[in-house]
């Protein structure tokens, strides 16, 4: 009902309580501002010391890399300018591979069979949709903005690129699961190479009837009477760079025995347990490095970054296209999904990655973030150290939305550029090997630059022109790095969501051995142990 001056009752008293709210949080707002002590702002700078710094190492190093430009350093200048970001990067790296190793086989160790598979069903399920939706909204990006109208030919060039067959990429991919030599697995990978044969091939008869009509020994003009043919064929070769794919592999199996080896596999277990232990001390030190090496690895790039002159019209609108398509993924996407399964607000758990994430914007690398997107997860977020054991390692390894995203819009963007009409065929093509290149792409710097060759052969586009989007990688690079970390933490709470169950079920049957581990007073706890002792579950920051 309305009333004579056409006012609605209804909405008065909704404007009313809607005041009242507000002048309510308002005053709660102020009692809480008057409230606050000396002691809480440093308790609080304390706690987010981390974060402010690195932010700060963010905003220094931006500035101070423009202040330099103008000084035109030399290249040896420069690198050693950026020596103090280069000694971050070898740090974290130097932690990688015992944290797989470690966190894997410690991660699978803890739980039983049944948990661990139905964990890394829920892993793998997660990983191949978020690659899914990542690679359908790239294509959608590039297909509407369309950033390659025009010509390619008064485009900028920049570097080479190795030329390789999708097959054989895909082949490396498994032989690399499996790597023959454990040792050499933790520094170098398979690479198939090219090189040439030579072999004879024989004149078809009818050729070889009339000339050997004219000589006499019929066994000597057939050896005479060879055409030699010139063939490339695929020879083992190697690259240098941490095995990832097989240390997973192998830790995975490795882990799994040793769980079901109950009594037999403890000495193992509290092995890989303490050495996790004692690499994450490890990284809580080189924390305190980070935003220093973070500031002058972007300080150190912006020195020795290109002119911007050399972006003409179609780069820089490929640039503008690829930041879109990332936003959507990082910042609608991933978060949508982390709201509508765990129910949690998802800005919180994302605020709890901000180092990570400045980290990896920082590195360029996925896998040297590993080390403190476990910090961040466990301590931050509180993440079940089983969860993140498990789930990260594989993630930082196999899963990368940013660069699937990436590598499906850069092929369709040569496309543009090459005129080249692509039909629906072709881009589900491009689809299935852009997922597949992302899960071959190495977590570092500008992996995904390579693995884009199998995306262009599998289309039969020119390979070349991976050199016309060379000049901006650098910079996309470390944004699809960033998506990808995001991918890998935010999977790791919505697997820990759903593994719950599974969880509390291993609490449950872990009871006595924690009350008489911890009654041994070790001087480092079992991971189950630290979940039941330290931290409850499901403890992560509530909306
Ligand atoms: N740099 C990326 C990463 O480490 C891989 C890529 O080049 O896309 O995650």
């Amino acid at each position: 009902m309305t009333k004579s001056n056409g006012e609605d009752p209804r909405s008065g008293n909704r404007m009313e309580r809607f005041q009242q709210g507000v002048r309510k949080r308002t005053l709660l707002a102020k009692k809480k501002v008057q409230s606050i002590t000396k002691d809480d702002v440093k308790g609080y700078l304390v706690r987010n010391a981390f974060v402010l710094f690195t932010v700060t190492g963010v905003i220094v190093g931006i500035i101070l890399g423009f202040c330099l430009r103008p000084y035109k350093m030399t290249y040896r200048e420069v690198k050693y300018f950026s020596f103090p970001g280069e000694l971050l990067m070898r740090m974290l790296q130097m932690l990688v591979l015992p944290l797989i190793v470690s966190s894997l086989v410690t991660g699978t160790a803890a739980l039983d069979n049944k948990a661990s598979g139905r964990m890394g069903m829920r892993a793998i399920v997660y990983y191949m949709c978020t690659t899914i939706i990542a690679v359908i909204i790239g294509i959608i990006i590039v297909v509407i903005i369309h950033p390659g109208k025009g010509t390619k030919e008064n485009m900028h060039r920049e570097g080479k690129i190795m030329k390789v067959t999708a097959a054989d990429a895909f082949l490396d991919l498994i032989r690399n699961m499996f790597p023959p030599n454990l040792v050499e697995a933790c520094f170098k990978q398979f690479k198939t190479n090219y090189d040439k044969r030579m072999f004879r091939v024989a004149i078809p008869p009818n050729e070889t009837s009339v000339v050997a009509s004219v000589i006499n020994n019929v066994s000597e003009a057939m050896e005479t009477l060879t055409r030699m043919k010139e063939e490339v064929i695929p020879v083992p070769g190697a690259v240098n760079g941490v095995n990832a794919l097989g240390l997973v592999v192998f830790s995975i199996s490795f882990g799994l025995v040793i769980g079901n080896m109950k009594e037999q596999g403890q000495p193992l277990r509290h092995f890989f347990d303490s050495l996790n232990e004692a690499i994450m001390r490890l990284v809580a030190l080189i924390m305190w490095y980070a935003p220093l090496g973070i500031m002058f690895l972007i300080a150190g790039k912006i020195v020795e970054m290109e002119d911007m002159g050399v972006i003409g019209g179609q780069l820089a609108m490929y640039t503008v296209t690829v930041i879109i398509g990332l936003l959507i993924h990082a910042l609608i996407v991933l978060p949508l999904l982390y709201f509508l399964v765990v129910r949690k607000n998802p800005w919180v758990f994302i605020g709890g990655l901000l180092q990570a994430l400045i980290t990896a914007l920082g590195t360029s690398s996925s896998s040297a973030t590993l080390p403190i997107t476990f910090k961040c997860l466990e301590e931050n977020n509180g993440v079940d150290k089983r969860i993140t054991r498990f789930v990260l390692p594989v993630g930082a390894t196999i899963n990368m939305d940013g660069t699937a995203l990436y590598e499906a819009l850069a092929a369709i963007f040569i496309a543009q550029v090459n005129n080249f009409e692509l039909n629906f065929g072709q881009i589900i093509t491009i689809s299935i090997t852009a997922t597949a290149a992302s899960i071959g792409a190495a977590g570092i710097p500008q992996a995904g630059l390579v693995t884009m060759v199998i995306v262009l052969t599998s289309v039969g586009l020119p390979t070349e022109d991976i050199t016309l989007i060379i000049a901006v990688d650098w910079f996309l690079d470390r944004l699809r790095t960033t998506t990808n970390v995001l991918g890998d933490s935010i999977g790791a709470g919505i697997i820990e969501h759903l593994s719950r169950n599974e969880l509390k079920i291993r609490d449950a049957e872990m009871g006595n051995s924690v009350i008489e581990e911890n009654e041994m007073k070790k001087p480092y706890q079992l991971i189950s142990q630290e979940n039941e002792s330290v931290k409850p579950l499901d403890s992560e920051t509530k909306m």
